[in-house]
């Protein structure tokens, strides 16, 4: 695809309502750090922009988007054209999350944990 049919692409009636509807699903949030602030949105699969399904993109704020853009420019995230969607979603995510020095989820959910059992034990006594 060259870049006038990008743009045109960009410019599209379906391309809008691709971005409005995912833009509604995922709450406007960024899906890495969980920030509403400057929401951009990011193409997991390039190959075939007029076929994007709503697997294909994912919402980034603007500091993890930059971020996620540069680890791939350095590579030091390295994607394989043959993932699917997801699992490019999840290495990015990982990746930028450890760079941004936030806990992975599994640490989060365990912290949780830890916590809802203090909170509970707290109640007991
Ligand atoms: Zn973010
Ligand atoms: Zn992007």
């Amino acid at each position: 695809m060259d870049k006038v049919e990008y743009q045109k692409y960009l410019a599209s009636h379906e391309w809008k309502q691709k971005r409005s509807r995912k833009w509604e699903r995922s709450n406007k949030r960024c899906s890495i750090c969980g920030s509403t602030k400057k929401i951009d949105i990011h193409h997991l699969n390039y190959k075939n922009l007029f076929d994007v399904t709503n697997n294909d993109l994912i919402l980034l704020c603007r500091r993890c988007h930059y971020l996620a853009h540069d680890l791939m420019k350095q590579g030091k995230i390295k994607l394989k054209i043959t993932d699917v969607p997801n699992k490019k979603y999840q290495t990015i995510k990982n990746k930028v999350r450890n760079y941004l020095g936030l806990d992975d989820e599994r640490h989060e959910r365990k912290n949780a944990k830890i916590r809802m059992r203090k909170a509970l034990s707290i109640v007991k006594t």
